[in-house]
């Protein structure tokens, strides 16, 4: 479907980042080659951005289509920047951009209709407001995951759309991009029908797939698509992003990023939760098996009090907060430094810790954590791998 069929108003003023390539975080090298490619106009007819999910593959892509697309792009030797005045980079900012297509996911609608008409046509009053909001969500941080309840596929109807709207560009200013984000959730038939275009390039047209399960894309379309890696972020990277786009202070950005794999959506999913809440009681549940002679009650009694009814997502995401706190220990036992400790409010504590137990096997513990994470996201049963970890945990500490 075409983004400029669905109007955004007004109120969604997106910051404009004056430097425009920053909008996406980190990604150097992707960057380097697509400016590369706009500079010495190389551009490639099909690209495959590939990745984990929430780096920005299709923030990367957004930002291609601007500039290709900006009236008066700054070049200045090997780099390339959008204007963000124009009348076309206004355009993008609001996702209307008449060259610029993103197709996703859509529901499957009601039956009937013409196979030429708009996969919109088919879908209720309130799933095309899921839609609009959606993209101004998307509109105002390309690393939104568009959600759409029920729509798991990219059907024939919206590669169809895309022909159509190739065919009629060819007399238009500027470069059409077409974005098909995550691309493997097309059906076999939207992907044939692809493939018939990838193999009829137009000259001012260029075709982006993005997807985190490269694997499940036919051959066929990767072996016609410039393939671009993209490589999860890293703490500093996202921490940056953190404190720059989310006002977050230093402690919880670097907390948050230790937590969210170099990805940036994930990030911003665990700013939704008590991220600090959660690491105090697992520490917690921790100093109290140290600290009794009689400890197995009190962890049975603990770890129930903690666990509780949380689901096993937030279990895994504690134990990853406790590796987090158990590694700041270690290095301050190490290096008798608290320099570059993540838990920067907890420093005390932690210095403490280190102080009793700096002759213990840290790594060993470490490694048992992992694990328990591994254990629990194979379905192993939460109660009994939390008593299993903290008696070994035990037992390296108080050895
Ligand atoms: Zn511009």
């Amino acid at each position: 479907m075409l983004v400029c069929t669905v109007r955004i108003g007004a109120a969604f003023p997106r910051k404009i980042f004056k430097y425009m390539w920053n909008s996406v975080i980190g990604q150097s090298r992707a960057k380097e080659i697509l400016q590369r490619a706009i500079v010495t106009n190389k551009i490639a007819h099909a690209y495959c951005f590939w990745g984990a999910e929430g780096i920005g593959k299709d923030a990367l892509a957004l930002e291609f289509a601007r500039v290709t697309n900006c009236y008066h792009p700054i070049i200045l030797g090997n780099t390339a920047e959008a204007c963000g005045e124009c009348k076309s980079c206004v355009q993008h900012s609001h996702l209307q951009h008449p060259n610029i297509s993103l197709i996703f996911s859509l529901p499957t609608g009601k039956a009937g209709g013409s196979d030429d008409e708009s996969p919109l046509l088919r879908l209720s009053d309130e799933q095309i407001t899921t839609i609009q909001e959606q993209l101004a969500v998307k509109a105002q941080n390309h690393y939104h995951n568009i959600s759409i309840p029920s729509a798991t596929q990219i059907k024939i109807v919206s590669i169809r759309d895309v022909k159509k709207t190739i065919q009629l560009s060819q007399a238009q200013q500027g470069r059409r991009v077409v974005i098909i984000s995550e691309a493997d959730e097309m059906t076999t038939e939207a992907a044939n029908a692809f493939l018939k275009t990838l193999e009829e390039p137009h000259s001012n047209v260029t075709l982006i797939i993005t997807t985190s399960r490269k694997e499940m894309l036919p051959q066929t379309i990767l072996s016609r698509c410039q393939q671009i890696n993209l490589e999860p972020l890293n703490d500093d990277e996202l921490t940056q992003a953190l404190i720059e786009r989310n006002e977050l202070n230093e402690q919880t950005a670097r907390l948050t990023a230790s937590l969210a794999q170099g990805s940036y959506s994930k990030a911003i999913e665990l700013l939704n939760e008590d991220t600090q809440q959660l690491r105090n009681d697992i520490v917690d549940v921790l100093r109290s098996a140290l600290r009794n002679v009689t400890y197995r009650q009190e962890v049975v009694h603990s770890i129930d009090s903690v666990i509780g009814n949380t689901d096993r997502k937030d279990v895994e995401k504690m134990l990853m907060l406790l590796m987090v706190w158990l590694r700041d220990a270690s290095v301050i036992a190490a290096t008798q430094s608290t320099d570059s400790v993540i838990n920067i409010d907890q420093k005390p504590v932690l210095e403490r810790f280190a102080e009793v137990f700096r002759d213990k096997n840290f790594v060993h513990a470490i490694e048992h954590i992992e694990q328990a994470i591994r254990a629990i996201r194979q379905n192993a049963q939460v109660q009994l791998t939390m008593i299993t970890l903290l008696i070994s945990l035990r037992r390296i500490f108080l050895a």
